[in-house]
């Protein structure tokens, strides 16, 4: 394993949930940390693979409270490390895939301050999996694209070109799409995909929360999404149609 010096960052992907799909080096980062970092969505059960003496230092948004901004965050982890810590910042899936790591990386090269990343499964992929959901299949789909539904102000992004998504990608997985799903449906038909499309939420992936709920796009975009919890996946693609038989039970029996 790289070593992990005093006075560096890491920044750990904790993988969609389940603590089997940490990897081995965010296992060994979490063993040395002095100090970690860590966010929201990351699985509470992975603090228990830090030192007994580590500090747990969380960043995240907890309801009703608003998250501390990307600037304090970035500062609190140049703090660290300028003190000589060996520091943490974990964040659920993978650091780079919707997780604002990149934005954090270019403020530590800024400030001077070594880093290393260790990558994580991205709930998009291995989520997915959990889900009997291959992001792709051979005879289905030669291209996927992962989408950040928001913008900065939680709206719709107005940069995404729904046009040639629709067009261009038979699979389309969409982080963060929580709230905006209706619109998403129904962008997509306006574009030109089919209201039978199958589409699949996937809620609380790989963990005993798992809940997978089937519709199509035409029922997505009439705001047929019961039971539906966030955080989730939306999945439009025909690779949906091999939920039923790649995942033959739910995650939760599959681990009892
Ligand atoms: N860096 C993370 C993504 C962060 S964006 C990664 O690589 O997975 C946050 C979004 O990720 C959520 O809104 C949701 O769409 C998705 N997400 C993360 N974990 C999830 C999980 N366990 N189940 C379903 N969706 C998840």
């Amino acid at each position: 394993m790289p070593p992990f010096p005093r006075g560096c960052v890491w920044l750990v992907g904790a993988g969609p949930g389940d603590l089997g799909l940490l990897t081995l080096q965010a296992a060994w980062a979490l063993a040395q940390a002095d100090i970690v970092f860590f966010d929201a969505l990351v699985n509470e059960e992975v603090l228990r693979l830090t030192r007994v003496d580590a500090e747990l230092s969380f960043v995240g948004k907890r309801a009703g409270r608003p998250s501390p901004k990307q600037p304090e965050i970035t500062s609190l982890l140049v703090t660290a490390a300028r003190s000589g810590k060996r520091v943490a910042r974990l964040k659920g899936g993978d650091p780079y895939v919707f997780g604002r790591g990149a934005e954090e990386a270019q403020a530590l090269v800024a400030a001077g301050v070594p880093f290393r990343v260790a990558s994580g499964v991205t709930a998009g992929v291995g989520g997915l999996a959990a889900a009997g959901i291959p992001v792709t299949h051979r005879e289905i789909n030669q291209a996927v694209t992962f989408i950040t539904a928001h913008d900065a102000g939680g709206g719709l992004s107005e940069r995404l070109d729904w046009p040639a998504l629709a067009a261009g990608s038979p699979v389309l997985v969409v982080y963060m799409g929580f709230r905006l799903m209706r619109e998403i449906g129904t962008r997509l038909l306006a574009a030109g995909r089919q209201a039978e499309e199958p589409v699949a939420i996937v809620c609380h992936a790989t963990t005993v929360r798992q809940k997978v709920i089937r519709t199509t796009l035409g029922r997505l975009a009439a705001g047929d999404a019961e039971g539906a919890e966030a955080p989730a996946l939306i999945v439009v693609g025909e690779v949906v149609a091999l939920a039923p038989v790649l995942s033959p039970f739910s995650f939760a029996e599959s681990i009892a």
